[in-house]
């Protein structure tokens, strides 16, 4: 296999989201599984919409990510600069190029001329294309005035690695403006220059950019450049399949995931998935995986969609397959205020008890607290329980005697005490959803917490059993 060389291209303009993130994936994956190399350039060309702090937001969910660069903006490397602000000189020479060739022009249109024009158009109801307005002795370009590409109109046909066999007509491409009146390139002109000097031999990119590309065919051919492989990336929507994913559909900073207490290995695994698949029923992939397995032409046409409900399954998935340490080391920032003093030996514990239920990290808060302290109780929790709210309160206060009497003798391990807990079955004749739960609850107050035999021998007796006479106390 010969060594591909991507890119990712972000402009500064914010933070980075899922779509984004997935593109950069799927560039550096393929990269990878050719010992290619994955660049990181950034595209600042547009001052106007770009926000400040954006060029370190991309390179921290780039690297939680894992998505490592050979070559970029801080990194540096054989084509530097990669931020393109720096590169004014270079887009100005290849732009004299054109101008040289016969093949660009300056435009020495005013803004109401050009929207006289336009509104022609729309009278005639015909589409406007800039040129049909080729002015016949444009003036010499002296950097002041907009430069706009002759471009050579006509039919296209090309392969693209995702979408398959793509064409267009004239009518898609026109005279497009390669570099403004302030001097500044546009990202049509830019990115193919770049991509040529930066060896770049797959560009992959959001379908947003699919109208654009006879244009760029055209401009490729005038530089006599020889176009690199082009592979279009579907949208992501929503989950319903309707909108472009929005920012109420988990259309967010991909770095808040992290405080969520979301896995990069998930978050990896789910992007790659979202969209992609290796044609079996795999669903869990870690990165080392995806590089030998990823394919280009394994991705599907049709927009993917965003389920959030999957991403969380995977970030269980992901959190039971860590080691204990490596969970111990992860979880530290996500502990609730109460654990804050506990010993490592007491939260590895806790931490091998609930590792099976966490969905994100953040969920230690809620499962782990009653651990280290006594929770208040709650009786709504037990009449909000469909089952439980069968019994009356009298009823659940005699189950709870009966367990204190039964838990109040005999060894605590989690077997002996599953052990009891068998047993108190036989003797209460109750079934485990009404039982445990109450016992459960009885002794955690919490919606949910691991096995229940191992949660009160975690406890210990005197606090299993100060904790029910609590709970009939407040019933
Ligand atoms: N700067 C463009 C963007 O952020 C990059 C598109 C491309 O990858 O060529 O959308």
């Amino acid at each position: 296999m010969t060594s591909i060389r991507t890119r990712f291209a972000p402009s500064p303009t914010g933070f980075m989201h899922v779509g984004g993130v997935r593109t950069a994936l799927f560039a550096w994956l393929i990269a990878r599984q050719s010992e290619g190399v994955f660049i990181l350039r950034i595209e600042d060309t547009d001052k106007i919409r770009e926000v400040k702090g954006s060029i370190a937001q991309i390179e921290n969910s780039l690297d939680w990510l894992g998505i490592t660069w050979g070559e970029g903006v801080t990194v540096g490397g054989p084509h530097a600069p990669y931020l393109q602000s720096q590169r004014l000189d270079i887009y100005k020479a290849w732009a004299q190029k054109l101008v040289d060739a016969g093949r660009a022009y300056a435009d020495p249109y005013t803004q109401t001329e050009l929207e006289d024009f336009r509104d022609q158009a729309k009278a005639a109801k015909r589409p406007f294309l800039y040129r049909d307005h080729r002015p016949e002795q444009p003036p010499t370009w002296n950097g002041s005035q907009p430069l706009r590409f002759r471009s050579d109109p006509k039919n296209y046909v090309w392969k693209d690695a995702v979408m398959g066999e793509l064409s267009s007509g004239p009518e898609a491409i026109d005279d497009f403006i390669l570099i403004k009146g302030d001097g500044f390139p546009t990202y049509n002109f830019c990115h193919i220059v770049d991509d040529a000097l930066m060896g770049i031999t797959h560009v992959l990119r959001s379908q947003e950019f699919i109208s654009s590309t006879p244009k760029f065919l055209n401009l490729y051919e005038a530089l006599k450049i020889q176009a690199p492989v082009l592979a279009t990336l579907p949208y992501v929507m929503a989950i319903d399949g309707k909108k472009k994913l929005g920012k109420r559909d988990g259309a967010k900073d991909i770095l808040e995931y992290s405080k969520e207490g979301y896995l990069p290995e998930a978050m990896m695994n789910f992007l790659a998935t979202l969209g992609w698949n290796d044609g079996t029923e795999q669903e869990i992939f870690s990165g080392d995986e995806l590089i030998e397995k990823f394919s280009l032409d394994r991705v599907q046409k049709s927009p993917a969609r965003f389920d959030e409900q999957r991403l969380l399954w995977l970030n269980g998935q992901w959190i039971r397959r860590l080691e204990i340490e490596d969970l111990y080391e992860r979880a530290v920032d996500f502990w609730p205020e109460c654990a804050q003093q506990a010993s490592k030996d007491a939260k590895t514990q806790v931490l091998t008890l609930v590792q099976d239920r966490l969905k994100t990290l953040a969920d230690l808060a809620i499962l782990s607290s009653y651990f280290f302290e006594e929770p208040t109780p709650n009786w709504a929790m037990v009449d909000d329980n469909k089952q439980l709210s069968k019994l009356s309160r009298k009823e659940h206060v005699d189950l709870l005697r009966t367990s204190m009497n039964e838990l109040s003798s005999g060894k605590f391990d989690s077997e002996s005490v599953q052990t009891t807990l068998n047993h108190l079955l036989e003797v209460t004749g109750q079934k485990p959803a009404i039982l445990f739960s109450l016992i459960r609850l009885g002794v955690s107050w919490a919606p949910f917490s691991p096995a229940l035999n191992d949660t009160i021998s975690a406890l210990g007796q005197h606090a299993t059993l100060d904790r029910l006479q609590q709970s009939i106390d407040a019933a």
